[in-house]
């Protein structure tokens, strides 16, 4: 969905000390910056509440929230600036994560977080999907060895393909839920459209995956 077009979006966004604006400068020196060992990173934020309430309730960890819009990402960093409790281990980046690769560097990332990706149903824009084959590879660079990525979803055809992407690209499937919220998960934030989802009755996909522990050890000893 496109959120309409505010007026004074892009001088808050351009000028918000939260924004690192030149991402490409901090590959390989976040955890330095912030003195913390432990980078998340979320992909496609919206309007900032996981980012928000994570980043509270982890407050030693570094979280980083990426997001394209630039109406949308305004609204996140307002309620940043408005937000009575904030951690000072938190940063925005907006921008198109398509060349996410160049502000990490090689295993940096720790946690990748993708919640409620845009679907993109059309065939012929499944590329766009942020668990396509394409991005897959670029994750597989900055997230560290012992790493992971944690995807939720209310989309069954979302989910099913990112599913088979993770696993040819030789991710290991850690954890899965097809009614992830039928249980009580005080750990994990719920964001802007799982709310939205949960209203509605309907069940949340989730699924956690590492690098293939013995992928590389497999490939050595054929
Ligand atoms: N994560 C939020 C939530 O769960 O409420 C927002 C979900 S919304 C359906 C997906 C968001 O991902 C949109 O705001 C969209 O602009 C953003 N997005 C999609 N592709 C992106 C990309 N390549 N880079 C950065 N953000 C992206």
């Amino acid at each position: 969905m496109r959120m309409r077009k505010l007026p004074w979006a892009e001088e808050y966004v351009k000028t918000a000390s939260i924004v690192e604006q030149q991402p490409q400068n901090w590959a390989g020196k976040w955890k330095e910056r912030f003195s913390s060992d432990s980078l998340h990173v979320e992909i496609g934020s919206g309007k900032g509440d996981y980012w928000l309430l994570m980043a509270n309730k982890y407050p030693q960890s570094i979280w980083i929230g990426i997001e394209k819009d630039i109406n949308v990402s305004a609204i996140a960093i307002r309620k940043y600036d408005q937000a009575m409790i904030k951690s000072s281990n938190m940063c925005f980046i907006q921008k198109d994560a398509e060349t996410i690769e160049q502000w990490f560097a090689q295993g940096e990332i720790d946690v990748l977080h993708l919640n409620f990706s845009d679907p993109w149903p059309k065939k012929r824009a499944h590329k766009k999907r942020l668990s396509h084959a394409s991005f897959i590879e670029r994750y597989k660079y900055i997230v560290s060895e012992q790493g992971e990525i944690q995807m939720k979803t209310d989309n069954a055809d979302l989910f099913e393909f990112s599913l088979l992407q993770f696993q040819e690209g030789n991710w290991f499937l850690h954890e899965i839920s097809v009614d992830y919220r039928r249980n009580e998960h005080p750990e994990d934030a719920i964001t802007e459209y799982e709310q939205r989802f949960l209203s509605l009755h309907q069940p949340i996909y989730r699924a956690v995956w590492k690098k293939f522990p013995y992928q590389n050890k497999d490939k050595k000893k054929r």
